[in-house]
């Protein structure tokens, strides 16, 4: 729309959309409104709307991914959660241990990278384990722990959603509700996350391309929750020097198609500690809006992914690390 559109103009454009059997979604910017058309099967003629009073142009979007896309928004989209914003200028730092495994455990880390500078604590209560006679999480009592960090500490939660069964429990307690790299194409719980009032950080499937990401994003955005974070967190590839390999080019790839945010994990795309500082600096220096990094004061005993976990020490040396980068840019 015109920047000087007013809402009549908008609704008319709306009634238009509606006349059509599909299904209008405004999209606000800081410079226009857009109003993104989704519902359709195929191209839309563009002439049905350009001729409306207020209506700057009409882009056909070229991709099949639409409130996602970049051509849609053409400007990033900050997320805030609490005081903490995703997507602008700030480098965001969630840290925490893969898994709650006890509320001494959570005080203890969030206090750590508390002082260190993390801005979200991380730890899954429900955890997705390759093996069933792995460590699952302590579940409900798990969300409770992470409830009392909060209060104790201040710091905001982001924790999994392992099924559509959970989501509405890990809702209730999760600041910013994750959707692992398994659950990527989970289109029950995508469908669900989408109308939630939390923000979703959207992790990479572990072989998808970037255009998959971005439709999973999509079933998200469509059910009317535009606030989706997305993670970049390795992928499989045949090098065994890491977990998985961290696609960094990822970062400027996802930036150039979509508007959304997205972040690094080095941890599960390292899946070793030794690795996860150069890679975090890495993920800075392309110009990720964050990272989401796996710390533990005891990694040895660990419940899951101690390997990769940094100590304490390292997370602050990383910090320090993070802003002497970002001073640079
Ligand atoms: C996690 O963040 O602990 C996790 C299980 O990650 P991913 O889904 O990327 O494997
Ligand atoms: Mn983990």
């Amino acid at each position: 729309m015109q920047k000087d559109a007013t809402q009549e103009q908008i609704d008319k454009v709306n009634q238009q959309v509606k006349k059509l059997g599909l299904t209008p979604v405004d999209i606000p910017g800081s410079q226009r409104i857009a109003i993104g058309i989704i519902g359709n099967t195929g191209p839309i003629d563009p002439e049905l709307f350009t001729g409306l009073d207020g209506v700057k142009e009409a882009i056909p979007v070229s991709k099949p991914y639409k409130l996602v896309s970049r051509e849609v928004k053409p400007e990033n989209t900050v997320i805030e959660i609490g005081d903490i914003k995703i997507g602008g200028r700030e480098f965001t730092v969630i840290a925490g241990p893969c898994a709650v495994e006890s509320l001494e455990q959570c005080i203890t880390i969030a206090r750590l990278v508390k002082k260190a500078g993390a801005h979200l604590f991380r730890g899954g209560a429900f955890k997705p384990r390759t093996s069933p006679y792995s460590f699952q999480g302590l579940g409900d009592k798990g969300l409770e722990i992470l409830a009392e960090v909060r209060n104790q500490t201040g710091m905001l939660i982001v924790t999994e959603a392992i099924d559509h069964e959970v989501l509405a429990e890990v809702e209730a307690t999760a600041d910013v509700i994750q959707i692992g790299a398994r659950n990527m194409q989970n289109f029950s719980l995508l469908k669900r996350a989408g109308k939630s009032t939390k923000p979703i950080l959207l992790k990479r499937g572990m072989s998808a391309t970037i255009e998959e990401l971005l439709m999973a994003a999509e079933y998200i955005m469509a059910e009317g929750n535009h606030r989706v974070i997305l993670c970049e967190r390795g992928v499989r590839t045949f090098a065994d020097h890491s977990r998985n390999t961290l696609d960094l080019s990822a970062i400027p790839a996802v930036k150039a198609l979509s508007h959304l945010p997205i972040i690094v994990d080095p941890s599960h795309a390292a899946g070793r500690r030794d690795q996860v500082i150069p890679l975090s600096r890495g993920a800075l220096a392309v110009g990720a809006h964050g990272l989401m990094v796996e710390v533990h004061h005891d990694p040895q005993h660990a419940l899951s992914d101690g390997p990769q976990s940094l100590y304490p020490e390292q997370f602050a040396e990383l910090m320090d690390a993070i802003r002497k980068l970002s001073s640079l840019w």
